[in-house]
C-alpha cells in the first residue's frame, strides 16, 4: 500500500449488471491513458469502487486535475494512508483540512472502526481529532448535518485512511461501453461539442473530416487535429480520417445548379461517411446539426440529405440553441479551437442563396448527371488516418 491514494466511486454504470465488467475494464482503460504521464501508480479495480496509488504527493495532485475529464466517474476523493497512532493522525488530519481552506467553514469527522484491536473506541478517536482539528482552526464550528468538510477516517487491521473532500467526476459512462459511431468533425464550434456528448454516453468514436486543399489550408487541418486531441483527453483514444474532397465538390459545382449544391454536397459526405462508417464497424453517424441553424439545417434539407441512407443519423445538439452549444464548447475547451478563422470547405463553396427546402427527386435528378460513384470511392480509399491522443508511451500498456 502507498501513502497517497485516489478513491474513486463509479456512478451509474455501477446499476447496469451484466455489462459492469466492461464498464471497468474501459474506465480503467482510460484513466490508464489519462494519467500515462505519472510514474509509478498502480491501479486497483473492485466491484464498486476503484482505487489509484501513486508514488508520492505530487502525482496524487496532478492525477486529481486530471481525471474530472473522464466519463464513469461520479466522484472521487484523495485518500491519504496514516499508521494506526493517534499522534500521526491529528497531524494528517491538519494537513487535510488546512488544504480546504476551513476559514468560516463547518466541519464534523465521521470514524469507522472495523479494527475492532485499536486502542479507542469510535467516539473517543472521533472527539479527540475532531476536537484536535476545531482547537487549530478558529474560524471551523461543528455542523453534524451536511458540513462543509467532513473528515473521514476508517481504521483497518494494516493502517488508517483519512478522506476530506469529495471531488465531482465528469458522469457518464466510459467510452467504449456503449458501441461505436463515426463523428463528421468539422472545424467548426458544434460538431465537437456533439462528439462530447456521444462520448460522455459510453459511445466510442472515430473522426470524419473533409478537406478540400487548396481551398481550405494546413492551418485549417491544424484545427481539426487540436480538437481531435481535446476530445481525446477524456481518456478514449480515437482515430481520425480525413477524406480529399476537392475533385468531387468540384464536380458537384460543374454539374448541378448553384442553389442545389449545398445539398447534394453534404449527400456526398453522408455517403462518404457511411461507407468508413461500415468499413470501421461503427453503427450510427454524429453530425453537430442543430434545427434552423443554417440552411442545411431545416427539416426538408435533413431529409433530401438523409435520404442517401438508411443508418442512424444522431444529432445531440438538435435542440440546443446556439449560445447552449457555445458555452459548453467553452467548458469542454473546444471553442477556442474551432473560432481560429480558417475556412474550412464548407463555407468557402457556399452559395449565396442555398435553398433551405430541396425536394429530394430534383436533387436526385441533378445528381444523375454526376461521375459520383468512382470519386467516392477514391475519396475513402485515399483517406488519411491518424490516431489520438498522439503522445503515445510504452508504459500505458504495461499497466493494463
Ligand atoms: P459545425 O459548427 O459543427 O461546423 P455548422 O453549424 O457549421 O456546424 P454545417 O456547416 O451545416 O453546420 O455542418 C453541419 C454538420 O455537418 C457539422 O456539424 C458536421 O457534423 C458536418 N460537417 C460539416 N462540414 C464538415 C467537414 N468539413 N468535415 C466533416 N464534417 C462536416
Ligand atoms: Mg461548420
Amino acid at each position: 500500500m502507498k501513502k497517497y491514494q485516489i478513491l474513486i466511486r463509479y456512478g451509474e454504470l455501477s446499476t447496469k449488471g451484466r455489462n459492469r465488467k466492461l464498464f471497468i475494464r474501459k474506465l480503467k482503460e482510460h484513466i490508464v491513458r489519462v494519467l500515462r504521464d505519472l510514474d509509478g501508480i498502480g491501479i486497483r479495480a473492485e466491484r464498486d469502487r476503484m482505487f489509484i496509488q501513486f508514488e508520492d504527493e505530487t502525482s496524487m495532485l496532478a492525477a486529481k486535475a486530471q481525471l474530472p475529464r473522464v466519463f464513469g466517474i461520479q466522484s472521487f476523493s484523495p485518500v491519504v494512508q496514516v499508521p494506526k497512532d493517534i499522534g500521526g493522525m491529528k497531524e494528517e488530519a491538519i494537513k487535510l483540512v488546512a488544504s480546504l481552506k476551513p476559514e468560516g467553514k463547518t466541519f464534523k469527522t465521521t470514524v469507522k472502526r472495523s479494527d475492532k484491536s485499536f486502542p479507542l473506541e469510535t467516539n473517543e478517536l472521533q472527539r479527540e481529532v475532531g476536537g484536535f482539528v476545531l482547537g487549530h482552526f478558529s474560524g471551523l464550528s461543528v455542523q453534524m448535518k451536511k458540513p462543509d468538510i467532513d473528515l473521514h477516517i476508517e481504521v483497518r487491521k494494516e493502517a488508517a485512511y483519512m478522506m476530506a473532500e469529495i471531488i465531482p467526476g465528469a458522469g457518464g459512462l466510459p467510452a467504449g461501453s456503449n458501441g461505436k459511431a463515426v463523428l463528421m468533425l468539422s472545424g467548426g464550434i458544434d460538431s465537437p461539442v456533439a462528439g462530447h456528448h456521444m462520448l460522455r454516453r459510453g459511445v466510442e468514436l472515430e473522426l470524419i473530416h473533409f478537406f478540400s486543399p487548396p481551398f481550405t489550408n494546413e492551418r485549417a487541418k491544424q484545427k481539426v487535429l487540436d480538437l481531435a486531441e481535446v476530445l481525446a483527453a477524456s481518456g478514449t483514444s480515437l482515430k481520425l480520417h480525413i477524406i480529399p474532397f476537392t475533385k468531387l465538390q468540384q464536380e458537384v459545382h460543374r454539374q448541378v445548379p448553384d442553389n442545389v449544391t449545398m445539398t447534394s454536397t453534404r449527400r456526398m459526405m453522408l455517403k462518404i461517411a457511411d461507407r468508413v462508417r461500415k468499413e470501421t464497424g461503427a453503427k450510427a453517424i454524429v453530425t453537430g446539426e442543430s434545427l434552423g441553424q443554417v440552411a442545411s439545417q431545416t427539416l426538408e434539407s435533413m431529409e433530401a440529405i438523409n435520404a442517401v441512407t438508411a443508418t442512424p443519423v444522431l444529432r445531440p445538439l438538435i435542440s440546443m440553441d446556439k449560445l447552449e452549444i457555445i458555452s459548453q464548447a467553452n467548458e469542454i475547451g473546444t471553442f477556442d479551437i474551432s473560432i481560429r478563422p480558417y475556412e474550412d470547405c464548407c463555407t468557402i463553396f457556399t452559395p449565396s442563396n442555398p435553398k433551405t427546402k430541396p425536394r429530394l427527386e430534383k436533387v436526385e435528378y441533378y445528381e444523375s448527371f454526376l461521375e459520383a460513384e468512382g470519386l467516392i470511392e477514391e475519396a475513402v480509399k485515399n483517406r488519411e488516418v491518424l490516431e489520438f491522443p498522439q503522445k503515445k508511451d510504452k508504459k500505458f500498456t504495461d499497466l493494463l
